[in-house]
């Protein structure tokens, strides 16, 4: 059997620290906005490269108070990829705003920069790409069309924990930016958690007042906020493996880079990286007419496998109505073929070696049978 995620080998790694500081956590009773939380947000700070980190519940929420506190609300347009987790539009809507859904680009599945431009009106007033898969998107220009019409950027990196663009870490580039810490995320906790990152001071300021019930100053409320706290215990966790994240990242790219040349010579699209940011591959996806094929042989030989994303946010049921006559082909050619396969910083070459083994039976069967004589 070989899980998506082997969250339990990264466990058993780390599980004397973990306890330790678990331990620690629960003989001081420091269990809300303690020392754990404060160092990690110290230490995210400076590994990404910004000035202020917010621990909140969820990337959910940092992505939902990273948008209030850039003062974004009703009305407002906020141009963002269909091809993403409810979350990210979830947001949007959250503060009153409209999503405005854009194609990507066919290689990279991520939000197409000319796409955006078109789609720019008076009451666009912010861009929210997602570093889907873990590769970042276009960021260049996608800063420029920011800078150009006075937009806001707003970067979902719930997927891109560590990934850079010449140096610069995703997240760094926008005014204010979420990352989610959900278990199975590149850093994950043992729960929910998320991070909200910028460069801002007014906006930092915003962020802790929004995640504590809107007060500075312990009951006294300024504005109406929410109760947003990344745990303490989470960051005892998420502090003793964002040590080990260039390290679990590295071995993601190897793990994706060993699948692609191994099927290179298979019928199906192998991910894309643009060559100009580090992708850390969240998810391996590839795009095949064979998926449900392949899936069938993985899943009958206990090999995990899935759809991200089978149905576009364009086409949800929640948002059919308000977005009818919307058609993003690339969006929709890609969701009718895509499909993912284990990657984790624990999976060995013999893994993989097998779930590509899989893969090729299901490919090569079809195939002419030559020199049978
Ligand atoms: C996981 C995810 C989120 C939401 O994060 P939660 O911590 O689960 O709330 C948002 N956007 C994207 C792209 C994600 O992958």
């Amino acid at each position: 059997m070989i899980p998506m995620v082997n969250l339990k080998a990264q466990y058993v790694e780390i599980k004397d620290e973990v306890e330790r500081g678990l331990a620690e956590t629960i003989e001081n009773c420091s269990f809300i906005l303690g020392p754990n939380v404060a160092a990690f947000e110290r230490e995210t700070a400076e590994y990404l490269g910004v000035k202020h980190a917010i621990g909140v519940a969820s990337g959910t929420d940092a992505l939902h108070l990273a948008l209030i506190a850039e003062g974004i609300g009703a009305g407002d347009e906020v141009i963002t990829s269909a091809f993403t987790f409810i979350a990210t539009a979830e947001a949007i809507k959250y503060v009153g705003a409209i999503p405005v859904f854009v194609d990507i680009d066919p290689k990279t599945f991520n939000i197409c920069p000319d796409a955006i431009a078109a789609a720019i009106t008076p009451n666009t007033r912010a861009i929210m790409p997602v570093h889907l898969f873990g590769q970042p998107a276009d960021m260049a220009r996608i800063v420029e069309l920011c800078e150009q019409h006075n937009l806001k950027l707003i970067e979902d990196c719930c997927q891109s924990f560590g990934a850079s663009i010449n140096g610069k870490q995703t997240g760094s580039l926008g005014h204010a930016s979420g990352y989610s810490f959900f278990p199975s995320k590149n850093l994950g906790a043992f729960g929910d958690g998320g991070l909200v990152v910028t460069n801002s001071d007014a906006t930092a300021e915003t962020i802790k007042q929004l995640r504590n019930h809107g007060s500075k100053v312990r009951y006294y409320h300024d504005i109406i906020g929410y109760n947003s706290r990344l745990d303490e215990m989470q960051a005892v966790i998420l502090r003793a493996k964002l040590k080990r994240i260039d390290q679990y990242n590295t071995t993601r790219r190897h793990v994706a880079h060993l699948y692609s040349e191994l099927m290179a010579d298979l019928p199906l699209t192998t991910p894309h990286e643009d060559g100009v940011g580090i992708h850390v591959y969240h998810q391996y996806t590839l795009l095949s007419d064979r998926r449900d094929d392949i899936m069938t042989a993985l899943q009958a030989k206990q090999i995990g496998c899935a759809v991200y994303y089978p149905v576009p946010l364009h086409q949800q049921n929640v948002f059919k109505e308000e977005c009818a006559g919307i058609v993003l082909p690339v969006t929709e050619a890609v969701a009718a073929t895509c499909f993912s396969l284990p990657i984790c910083p624990f999976l060995t070459d013999e893994q993989i070696r097998e779930i590509v083994g899989v893969i090729r039976g299901v490919l090569v069967a079809l195939e002419p049978v030559q020199n049978l004589q």
